[in-house]
């Protein structure tokens, strides 16, 4: 998690004991900075717009306000069943998925029941249980706008929106979508409405002005950008000392679970193939591997089947990996922000974590921008000789399908930065 936890307990809120039961089983305590600002206000029934990345306790601080007003709400027992009363739209399903997840921890002891809508696989399987009628509706805003138009649900008794990581979904070009769908549920003064975001931006503000009623801003301070718990330090290597230094630092400290981020997908494979050559099972999450396969690929991640993921960001995106000790930057990425949603990996929920940064030929020139982003310097560390372990040969990998044009990498790294980087 990126930030601390407050004095502010959920139990000093006034919000029904079957919330406060769940989220005692589920181990919330105490909130986190974004929580204990964000709930007095949401639970009064006013509108909030918060900034908050993930790490942060979002996903509680609006789960908690939505389920209570449900559980509160008198209308209740009027809706029919095709029309849930809360909707949470998400970027990605990866996201979804957690949202659903949490809420259902959250929720355990309420009744309420929660369905989802995303897209690539179980289409009938999430259709069905939208027909049978959900309280809460957890989803992407495609599936979302496809089970809708087909009249699987309707939007009338909405009483509750939530848009989660609000700039993502425009930044995924969601924002026609979100639109249509907000249209459709009661004005903003009849129902809650959350949004959070990474940023509450200019194109925020226009959202929240049209589609939300005056809500009340929540920002985190600035310095708590970079988590606290996250020990943070940066080596200056030369190219070719980059896997054995990985590996070095590996054999040195003995990550739990770590994550190693890279530019593009074409390194991935190289770095993923001398892990795996050298001892660590990995898992290898780049932008071409099939939805299907990185959801697998990431729940034997979280059971610990491997302990290493080597990740590109576009492939990251969105993923929810608790307690990962590690975060190397193995390339530096281009931004101030992809650093900080990189190392946000790391330190949750109140544990510390480490991340570790290459400079290296490449790349060490995106330093300053990321050094003035996060208004900190990262400590130096030296490469000395005991820290370079001998790579034993990587795997062979599986060859994949390459472009005709010698040296045309249509999905290569490139593309998978230009994704990230539109600006
Ligand atoms: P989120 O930012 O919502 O993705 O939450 C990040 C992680 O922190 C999730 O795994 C949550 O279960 C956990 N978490 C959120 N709030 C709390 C809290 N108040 N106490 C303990 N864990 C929390």
């Amino acid at each position: 998690m990126n930030h601390h936890l407050t004095e502010t307990r959920f139990k000093d809120f006034d919000i029904d004991p079957r919330l406060i039961k769940g989220l005692d089983e589920a181990g919330y305590e105490f909130c986190t900075p974004i929580q204990a600002q964000s709930i007095p206000i949401s639970l009064t029934g006013k509108d909030v717009a918060g900034e908050a990345q993930t790490g942060t306790g979002k996903t509680a601080a609006f789960m908690v306000a939505c389920i209570n007003r449900l559980l509160t709400n008198p209308d209740h027992d009027k809706h029919q069943k095709n029309q849930p009363r809360a909707m949470i739209l998400a970027p990605t399903r990866e996201l979804a998925i957690q949202i659903h997840k949490d809420a259902s921890a959250i929720g355990k002891y309420t009744g309420l029941k929660l369905g989802l809508a995303y897209g690539g696989t179980d289409y009938e399987k999430q259709r069905n249980i939208l027909q049978d009628g959900v309280d809460i509706l957890v989803g992407t805003p495609g599936r979302t706008i496809d089970f809708f138009k087909q009249k699987v649900f309707n939007l009338r008794s909405c009483d509750v929106v939530v848009l989660d990581e609000a700039d993502r979904m425009f930044d995924l070009g969601f924002i026609d979508d979100m639109r249509y769908l907000l249209r459709h549920c009661p004005e903003p003064d009849k129902r809650l409405s959350l949004l959070f975001s990474a940023t509450l931006s200019h194109r925020i503000g226009e959202l929240a002005y049209v589609h939300m009623n005056d809500p009340a801003e929540i920002r985190i301070q600035a310095e708590t950008k970079t988590a606290d718990k996250i020990v943070q330090s940066i080596y200056y290597p030369a190219n070719e000392e980059k896997i054995p230094l990985l590996l070095g630092l590996m054999n040195k400290l003995k990550p739990t679970r770590s994550i190693v981020f890279i530019n593009t997908k074409r390194v991935a494979d190289k770095v993923y193939a001398w892990l795996e050559g050298n001892g660590y099972k990995s898992a290898l999450l780049s932008g071409d591997v099939p939805q299907n396969k990185r959801q697998t690929l990431l729940k034997k991640f979280q059971d610990g089947e491997f302990n290493t993921l080597v990740a590109t960001d576009v492939a990251a995106r969105g993923l929810h990996i608790p307690e990962v000790s590690h975060v190397f930057n193995f390339d530096l990425p281009q931004s101030g922000e992809d650093y900080v949603h990189r190392i946000g990996r790391t330190a949750r929920a109140g544990a510390s974590g480490f991340a570790i940064s290459f400079a290296c030929e490449d790349f060490a020139h995106y330093i300053m921008d990321i050094e003035e982003y996060i208004d900190q310097k990262i400590g130096k560390e030296a490469v000395t000789s005991d820290l370079l372990t001998k790579p034993k040969p990587p795997i062979k990998m599986e060859r994949r399908p390459r472009p005709n044009k010698p040296g045309g990498n249509r999905s290569g790294g490139g593309g998978n930065r230009n994704q990230n980087h539109r600006r």
